[in-house]
């Protein structure tokens, strides 16, 4: 030991030091919850199509590498998962098992539907492919492309940060969750709604 003393003139650059004026923490449960929740999120392992090539990229260490959010861990098992990114086309026939998966997991739970198949059934207008997933489950984020970039699947995931870091709690959550997921099922589904379904 040199007995030297510590020099902390560095502190305020490690981020959360900045938000302790005077030596204070003024947050909220919530706030401090959220903050929590947003950067120890885990993927569920699952791909349904094209777009999962693209999901799998941001795995990759060097250009992507979302371990640098904690969250390289994609777990095989939905129960130790609270984010689904639904890549790909959802057919009716894999319909229920997306649902089953989605009940699995571990909650409070979010969902990211990347790329316009799954947000909206895509090219795929036909009657084996679920026009937008969100007639299955609720979804937070809406990724449009086709397929989308590993790096506009980044920008989701930090959006998803964001909102996650401004959620409300209990009751509250949950109650909201169920009016999003109510107002989805009950939905006009996409291929029936004239502009975009069959004329005639
Ligand atoms: S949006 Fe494009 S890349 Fe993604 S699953 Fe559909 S066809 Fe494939």
């Amino acid at each position: 030991m040199s007995g030297a003393a510590v020099d902390w003139s560095g502190i305020n650059q490690m981020g959360l030091e900045e938000k302790l004026p005077s030596g204070f923490l003024l947050t909220t449960v919530e706030k401090l919850a959220g903050y929590m929740r947003k950067n120890s999120l885990w993927p569920a392992t699952f791909g349904l199509a094209c777009c999962a090539i693209e999901m799998m990229a941001i795995g990759s260490a060097g250009k992507y590498d979302i371990s640098r959010f904690g969250m390289e861990v994609f777990r095989a098992s939905p129960r130790q998962a609270d984010l689904m990114i639904v890549a790909g086309r959802v057919s009716n026939k894999m319909a229920p098992v997306v649902r089953q998966i989605y009940d699995q997991m571990a909650a409070p739970k979010w969902v990211i539907s990347m790329g316009a198949c799954a947000s909206s059934g895509g090219m795929f207008n036909n009657y084996a492919i679920v026009q937008g997933v969100d007639h299955i489950i609720p979804v937070d984020i809406y990724l449009p492309g086709c397929p989308p970039r590993p790096e506009m699947l980044m920008d989701a995931i930090l959006k998803l940060h964001e909102q996650i870091g401004n959620e409300k709690l209990g009751v509250n959550r949950a109650k909201i969750v169920k009016e999003v997921e109510a107002s989805a099922i009950a939905a006009t589904p996409i291929h029936q709604i004239p502009v975009f379904g069959k004329q005639g």
